[in-house]
């Protein structure tokens, strides 16, 4: 199989060490709730319409929705459906010290913090302070033997495969992890229940700009359906490449990879603990990928006794229906064979494969999220690109966007690196 691999771990960096009239396609699953409290005087809150219902859509929602905006969030499938349902979410405070998203990403660790104490984030979605360690892994040709079981005193008891150069890289103030699937939904229930967010399901065709002044009024979903709006933002994932007012502007695009969730019998031996992994295939075994000597790797256990392993990535066109997202037989193949090399806990026989699944991260042409005012649409923003840390920056890029929506700045994150404007500016150079 012809495919450029792409090591998923390797992104990681590492430390040194509204709704009026409803159409047959969009349908308002939230519409005979009773109206919240915080549903009056609707009439004379600012109305955005926040177009896209993973993780990014769905934390500008809230905060927006917190800070008095009547919020409609639509969704073209489901809330969740895609990288924000299927990802690994690991969150670190300092991975990005030396990069642009220095600021985001800390603010953003900070605010899960919060966030689980709100919402009972343990409970409710997994959140846990994890040790994150780096290994190497040399596969073996008869893949069954142990070489390092209890051969080091910081690799978890269920980690017993072929491990070379444990080294800590992460501790519990440093690193944690949600599931990521229940943490937006527990947040979107919490912005429903308390804040009045509107959910409507529906694919967003277009942004209505008055014809007057250059100004956002409305989106208008498949169908037909007119929802008016003071503001609009897009989070459209790497569904964002082919949302034409954003794609005449910048490029967006998706990096497909794969992911599996493992539920070994003996669940509660499960540690908290993420493993990034460098594996080599055995040498003269049947190898991973003709062209591949090494394969980085995410491991990350989830608090129900569950292992999440991802990897194999690789720059694919973009379905347009989420649903339609599936793993590539050959990349779910390679990361059970992994999974089972590292842990003897997590091969055929001794675990349960819960989930063979793959996913988009959205990515940008500078490797930076496109967080901001859209040029030339007043009052229509875009939240995109987050790559591999899309789960780790939601809730700052989220908070962020509602204080330049509704104060006109943005104190938690200065924004200006993120800005769309930059790619106006790099064309007339
Ligand atoms: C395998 C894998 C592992 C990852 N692990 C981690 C991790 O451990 N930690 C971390 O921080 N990040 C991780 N990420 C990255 C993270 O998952 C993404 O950055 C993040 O989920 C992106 O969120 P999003 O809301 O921008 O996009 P998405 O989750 O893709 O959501 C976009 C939503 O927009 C909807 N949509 C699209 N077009 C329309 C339209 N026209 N109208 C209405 N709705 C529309 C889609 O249906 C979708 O629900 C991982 C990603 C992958 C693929």
């Amino acid at each position: 199989m012809a495919m450029t691999l792409h090591s998923l771990s390797s992104l990681f960096r590492r430390p040194n060490p509204n709704s009026s009239k409803t159409s047959k396609t969009a349908t308002s699953i939230h519409s005979s709730a009773p109206p919240s409290p915080h549903m009056e005087n609707t009439q004379s809150k600012k109305r955005v319409a926040v177009c896209g219902g993973g993780i990014i859509g769905v934390c500008t929602a809230y905060f927006l929705a917190k800070k008095g905006a009547a919020v409609t969030l639509i969704e073209k499938s489901s809330v969740a459906c895609a990288a924000s349902g299927k990802a690994g979410g690991f969150l670190a405070l300092d991975w990005c010290d030396d990069e642009a998203i220095s600021s985001l990403a800390r603010a953003s660790f900070n605010l899960h913090r919060s966030l689980s104490d709100e919402l009972n984030g343990p409970e409710n979605y997994g959140y846990r302070p994890l040790t994150t360690l780096s290994l190497t892994v040399t596969e073996s040709q008869t893949t069954s033997t142990s070489t390092n079981a209890g051969s080091s005193s910081i690799l978890p008891s269920w980690v017993d495969g072929p491990i070379k150069s444990p080294r800590t890289i992460g501790s519990p103030e440093t690193t944690a992890q949600v599931h990521p699937k229940l943490f937006t939904k527990t947040l979107l229930n919490k912005a429903v229940n308390d804040y009045g967010v509107e959910v409507v399901i529906g694919k967003v065709e277009r942004v209505g700009v008055e014809v007057e002044g250059g100004k956002v009024d409305s989106v208008v979903l498949e169908g037909g359906r007119v929802n008016e709006s003071d503001s609009v933002v897009l989070a459209l994932g790497p569904w964002s490449g082919k949302f034409e007012m954003l794609s005449s502007i910048f490029r967006v695009y998706g990096l497909k990879a794969h992911s599996i969730v493992v539920e070994p019998k003996e669940g509660a031996s499960i540690t908290p603990h993420a493993l990034f992994l460098s594996y080599f295939p055995a040498r003269g075994g049947k190898a991973l990928y003709p062209e591949c000597i090494l394969v980085q790797l995410l491991f990350v256990t989830l608090a129900i006794g569950e292992v999440y392993v991802c990897g194999m990535s690789s720059e694919q066109e973009v379905p347009d229906n989420p649903e339609e997202i599936s793993g590539d037989p050959d990349s779910i193949q390679v990361l059970k064979r992994v999974a089972r090399t590292v842990s003897s806990h997590l091969g055929e026989g001794e675990a349960q494969v819960k989930a063979e699944q793959a996913c988009f991260l959205p990515c940008t042409d500078d490797s930076i999220p496109i967080i901001g005012e859209i040029p030339g649409a007043k009052g229509c923003y875009v939240a995109t690109g987050h790559s591999c840390w899309g789960i780790l920056n939601g809730p700052a890029t989220g908070a962020a966007l509602a204080e330049l929506l509704i104060d006109g700045h943005a104190s938690i994150v200065d924004l200006s690196r993120f800005s769309p404007t930059r790619f106006v500016r790099r064309r007339k150079v």
